[in-house]
């Protein structure tokens, strides 16, 4: 199997590039953050306040069934059953999903389900540790990067074309308030691996950005 590893912060661009360089290559897209997203989004809906409340986080995973789905419209996400791909991009799963990543169980059964999954297919995998934690081993490491104001704004644009209204400001604060708790959380945080190639798409377009990180996977699979 390859396997290649694409980490970096929320907006960067990973899964936008992902997604077409796994196209390219023929590769399954896995998407890690909708993972982090789809327990969060069950813990909101089950009410659980999951900063304070991390134990009922825990026993929510035993009662909790987490599986991807390949699809045309890409990888859809299936949670006890039901497809809830469509909710989890909402700005208070967005911090949700950060809040529940720092809890330690949470990303213990998170990682058994993505190198079973790397274990299957030939893959690209996008998150925040998939270099330096799920997938230490992998054939080819990128850590993408872009200016805290260039992301936000290709975040703004994201949710005003899902029709979710926010001002730039709000939005980059949300995105500050991510980066600070997933750089400094105590576990895996979101950390460059020593043996990552470092990309920064702050002044790349997307194909310029895509066609980096597809030079990349080819100096490595050739
Ligand atoms: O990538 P995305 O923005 O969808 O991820 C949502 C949140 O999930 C991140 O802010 C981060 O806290 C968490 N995450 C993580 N490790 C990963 C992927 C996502 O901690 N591998």
């Amino acid at each position: 199997m390859i396997n290649v590893a694409l980490d970096g912060p929320s907006g960067a661009g990973k899964s936008t590039i992902a997604k077409r360089a796994s196209e390219i290559f023929g590769f399954t897209y896995i998407d890690t953050g909708a993972m982090f997203r789809s327990l969060a989004y069950k813990a909101l809906s089950e009410k659980i306040q999951i900063k304070s409340q991390p134990q009922s986080v825990v026993s929510m995973l035993e009662r909790t069934n987490l599986d991807i789905k390949r699809s045309e419209k890409g990888q859809l996400m299936i949670l006890d059953g039901k497809d809830i791909t469509d909710f989890i991009r909402t700005p208070e799963v967005s911090k949700g999903a950060s809040d529940i990543a720092v809890i330690p169980q949470v990303r213990e059964w998170l990682l058994k389900v993505e190198r079973e999954l790397a274990g299957k297919y030939d893959c690209i995998m996008d998150g925040r540790d998939i270099g330096t934690s799920v997938l230490p081993d992998a054939d080819v490491k990128i850590f993408i990067t872009a200016s805290a104001e260039a992301r936000a704004k290709r975040r703004h644009r994201e949710l005003l074309e899902k029709g979710i209204e926010k001002e730039l400001s709000e939005v980059l604060e949300d995105m500050k308030y991510r980066d600070a708790q997933d750089s400094q959380r105590e576990v895996s945080p979101l950390k460059m691996a020593d043996d990552a190639i470092f990309l920064d798409t702050s002044d790349l377009s997307f194909e310029e950005s895509v066609n980096s990180v597809c030079d990349l996977i080819r100096k490595v699979i050739n």
